[in-house]
Order: C-alpha cells, then structure tokens, then sequence
C-alpha cells in the first residue's frame, strides 16, 4: 500500500539524491555533538545523518512513518513521535553534548516558528533548513533590498546565513507549487548589545519595520526621537530614512542608547 501523503503536514518527500548530498555535505559535527533533525518523513536525510557520527535525536510528528523509519539502524539515533513545536528541548539536550545542529525539510508554514523555538530554547550551532524560495532571500537579504525586513535583522544579529543551494519544487514527491533553497545560518556573536537592551532592539526593530513605507519618524512615534536622529547623524542618516536605510550595526547603536 503507497504510503498517503498529508498536505496539512507539508509531507513533501526529497528525492533527489544530488541534493540530499549537498545538505549532509554541508553538515560536519564532531563525535561529542548532537544533531537534531525535524521531519525525518521517510528518512530522506536520516539515513544519512547516521553515517555522521554523532548523537542523532529525530522529531517526526506523523506516526505512521515509524514502519519505515524503523529500519534505519544505528545505536545513536533515537526517533520521537511528537510535534517538534510542543516538545520541551531542554529535555533532550543533554549538558553533554558540546554544539547542536539543527536541520529539517519541512512545512513552510511553520518555518518562523521552528526558528523562533530553535532560537529561544537553544544554543544551536547551526540551522540548516529548506525553506522556501522567496521566505530565504527574505532571510538573507541586505540593507536597501526590497526584501530587507525586521526578520532579515533579527536573524542576521543571531546568525550568518549562506546559501547551501537552490531546490527545484520537481525534486520532491509529491510535488509542491513553490521552489525551495537550503540555507544554512551559522550563530555568532558578531554584534555586541547590552544585555538588558536586547528586548529593546528587537522591539525597536519590530517598530521601525512595522510601515515599511514609512520613515522612521512616522514609525518610532513614541521613542525619543531626537535621540535617535542624533545617534543616526553619525552615519549621515535621519529619522527621515526609511528602516530598510539603516543597518543592523545601526539598529544596535540605536538600541544601546535607549532607555529600558
Ligand atoms: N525530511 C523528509 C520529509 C520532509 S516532509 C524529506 O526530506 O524527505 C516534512 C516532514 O515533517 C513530514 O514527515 C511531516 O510529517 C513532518 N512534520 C510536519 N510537522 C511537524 C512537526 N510539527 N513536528 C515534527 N514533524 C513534523
């Protein structure tokens, strides 16, 4: 019996091995790490990871994949049955383990709130995920793009994002309606920000993007903005430019000179 695949669970298989080798390829943890993959499907990816070496733990929401799944041997992967947004990480993160890499192939629509997890709960070292195409130029993209918004920031403050490579929607079964790419976004701490001004970055960052045709005056209303125009002379700007003018190095600026 074919196996019935679920829409509402994003259950697009990767079948192009060309691919599939590129994103393990692109993974290279040490024995003492831990991989944690989200979706493993019919074990595309899994069955691969294996071979890497490390501590793999698996969270696929769909039980009826445990038949196939099963037959992926190996004595450090352990595969949980549960919707990986629900599951308690800290739980299976063992103190042990020195850097997490997360990877996945999964449903778009939850694609921000696998991050946000991943990036409130953990220290992960790496994300590598597929996501799709126009969601991964957002992510990436630079100052006075079209594409620059508050995510772009966010991410980019956390982590260094490259492309791993481009997906066409042909190499999966069945077939989505959208192309995909595999980016990867690396964590660093590149970008200094007093600690207790970091919930104010990102809340500056939340506002200043909230009208992306407005300028920054018509968007901070309630900040000090004469402040703000003072700290964004030094780089020859104003509240007059727009948030997709300023950079994440003068959000930061912005964000350690504000009141919490
Ligand atoms: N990684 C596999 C499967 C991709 S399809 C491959 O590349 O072939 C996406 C998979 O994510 C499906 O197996 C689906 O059942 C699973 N999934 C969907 N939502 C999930 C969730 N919230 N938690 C864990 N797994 C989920």
């Amino acid at each position: 019996m074919s196996f019935e695949h679920k829409k509402s669970l994003g259950q697009n298989f990767l079948r192009d091995n060309n691919i599939i080798s590129k994103i393990i390829d692109s993974i290279n943890p040490m024995s003492d790490d831990l991989i944690i993959e989200i979706g493993p499907g019919e074990g595309a990816l899994t069955k691969r990871l294996v071979n890497k070496n490390c501590d793999l733990i698996c969270f696929e929401i769909d039980k009826r994949l445990q038949d196939t799944l099963s037959n992926i041997k190996s004595e450090r992967i352990r595969i949980i049955y549960e919707d990986f947004l629900k599951v308690d990480l800290k739980k299976y993160i063992d103190k042990k383990y020195n850097n997490v890499y997360f990877v996945g192939n999964l449903p778009y629509y939850i694609t921000t709130a696998i991050i946000n997890k991943i990036t409130s709960e953990t220290h992960a070292k790496e994300i590598t995920i597929m996501i799709q195409k126009e969601v991964a130029n957002r992510f990436m993209a630079r100052i006075k793009t079209k594409q620059y918004n508050s995510v772009s920031v966010f991410l980019q403050y956390n982590y260094e994002i490259t492309k791993i490579c481009d997906v066409s929607r042909n190499c999966f079964d069945p077939i989505p309606n959208v192309d995909s790419i595999v980016i990867k976004l690396v964590s660093h701490n590149k970008y200094k920000i007093n600690c207790q001004n970091e919930k104010m970055f990102y809340k500056l960052i939340k506002d200043s993007f909230n009208y992306k045709r407005k300028t920054l005056k018509n968007n901070l209303k309630n900040y000090n903005l004469e402040l703000i125009d003072n700290i964004l002379k030094k780089y020859k700007k104003s509240i007059n430019n727009r948030a997709e003018e300023i950079s994440i190095e003068e959000f930061i600026d912005i964000a350690n000179n504000l009141n919490s």
